[in-house]
């Protein structure tokens, strides 16, 4: 029996490692977002197609869609993000409205203990926020808690002292100039925070719940006025709100949708359509990856060109529908052939199949293409009742890359060893000339 593979890697089949298909899919990622996320349309989201099962992903350009989760997270950020410009806020217009309105002559502890109270909570947030994306990756649910819960007793913080001016002097500029601030911090803080669907409605319910029952207490003297208005402010605020975030998630969705998009087409446009084994132009992709890397490394390089031998007969005896069954088949078999997760099998045009083995000496190129040879000659195909084998050549090319040597030069080696293959008669493998060698070598299994 034949050795399949030479290398200890970790993920050779010799040792007993799983090597899925080299089928290129993308994967459905787990919906595990919070169930609050589960409210937005929701294009199905697909993960990095490690789509190999192991093996080496595909090089892919177009961008990972983000899961459910990483949206989730990401929409905490944009909210620590756009709420850290109000951070300071709070301490800063309490000092400047208390100032200007002399209050502090009268209340003194109010508002310097305020001032002190909002500064020490405003300090708090801004150190949260700064290690808000270390929390998050590390217990999202709870960081997201945290931040909420700061960001919502700011806002009750700022109601409670506007309900407390409301209180201590309705009739003074303090009390009217506060409200003024109050509706111009939730409007705002609706605009700022809407998208994010756990403060949405706590925010400005957490900062106007206090003024509506000091109001309710004790009036103030345009009271059916300013009812009135509040009215028709949460009206609009609840509207704007809406739009906010809808636009934030219809927008994140969108783009979300286009990676995915991209991602599908890239993928789509590097296989091969009949066998679904990768395409000439996902090989060239990925030659020019692994020389750069063997380059880097130091370390050798196999190509393996395959050749279906007399695959016109085939087609012409049982038709060209059966003939593209044959080339799945075969291109199902050199998949199996290959021991290693960086072993990759393509189609490089018509009934060949090409073979790139990273890491691998012309004895290890060889193994796995005795290995391909025995594998196709194995396939049993069924014409209706009738039996019919295939059988390929393989010319095998070893390099050893630099950067002054090129990567085509190995493919023309492998084609040159294929066509020495043929003319040796075929159903074998040769191997190239290395570029000192005058010959190639042909050996049959
Ligand atoms: P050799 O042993 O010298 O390689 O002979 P061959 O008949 O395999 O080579 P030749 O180049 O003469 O013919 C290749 C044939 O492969 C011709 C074509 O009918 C067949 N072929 C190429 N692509 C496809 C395909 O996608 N589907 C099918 N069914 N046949 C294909
Ligand atoms: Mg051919
Ligand atoms: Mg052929």
């Amino acid at each position: 029996m034949l050795r399949r593979c030479t290398s200890d890697a970790p993920d050779c089949k010799k040792c007993g490692a799983q090597v899925a298909a080299k089928r290129v899919e993308i994967p459905d990622v787990k919906r595990d977002a919070p169930s609050q996320w589960l409210e937005h349309p929701q294009p199905p989201p697909q993960a990095e197609p490690d789509a190999t099962g192991g093996r080496r992903p595909a090089l892919l350009r177009s961008k990972v869609p983000d899961s459910d989760t990483e949206l989730a997270v990401r929409c905490v950020l944009d909210t620590a993000e756009r709420a850290s410009t109000a951070t300071f806020i709070y301490p800063g217009i309490w000092l400047a409205v208390t100032l200007a309105t002399h209050a502090a002559a009268s209340w003194p502890w109010l508002v310097w203990g305020n001032v002190l109270g909002l500064g020490l909570l405003a300090v708090v947030r801004a150190r949260y926020a700064r290690s808000l994306p270390e929390l998050l990756r590390q217990h999202p649910r709870r960081a997201e808690l945290g931040f909420n819960a700061l960001s919502l007793l700011s806002a009750a913080y700022w109601g409670c002292l506007t309900a407390a001016c409301m209180w201590l002097a309705p009739l003074q500029p303090l009390a009217w100039t506060m409200l003024m601030v109050t509706a111009g911090m939730v409007a705002a803080g609706n605009t700022m925070l809407g998208f994010n669907p756990a403060l949405r409605y706590p925010y400005p319910i957490a900062m106007l719940a206090p003024v509506v029952v000091a109001e309710a207490l004790r009036p103030l003297p345009a009271h059916l006025l300013v009812m009135a208005l509040q009215c028709v402010f949460v009206a609009y605020l609840a509207r704007s709100s809406q739009l906010v975030h809808q636009d934030y998630w219809e927008g994140r969705h969108a783009r979300r949708l286009a990676e995915q998009q991209a991602r599908e087409l890239e993928l789509a446009s590097l296989t091969d359509g009949l066998t679904q084994v990768p395409n000439r132009m996902h090989f060239d992709r990925q030659l020019t990856h692994e020389w750069a890397r063997q380059c880097r490394r130091g370390g050798h390089l196999s190509v393996l060109l395959v050749d279906l031998d007399h695959f016109k007969n085939i087609n012409d005896s049982f038709g060209h529908p059966f003939g593209d069954t044959c080339l799945q088949a075969v291109a199902q078999a050199l998949q199996e052939a290959c021991g290693r997760s960086t072993d990759f099998v393509a189609r490089y045009g018509g009934e060949e199949f090409v073979v790139l083995l990273p890491d691998t000496d012309t004895r290890g190129a060889e193994r796995v293409a005795l290995q391909m040879l025995a594998q196709v000659r194995e396939l049993v195909l069924r014409s209706e009742a009738l039996e019919v084998r295939v059988t390929c050549s393989i010319g095998v090319a070893t390099v050893t890359p630099r950067h002054d040597k090129r990567a085509a030069d190995l493919v023309q080696r492998a084609d040159n060893a294929l066509y020495a293959a043929k003319h040796g008669g075929r159903n074998r493998l040769a191997l190239a000339d290395t570029p000192s060698d005058a010959h190639s070598s042909t050996m049959s299994s």
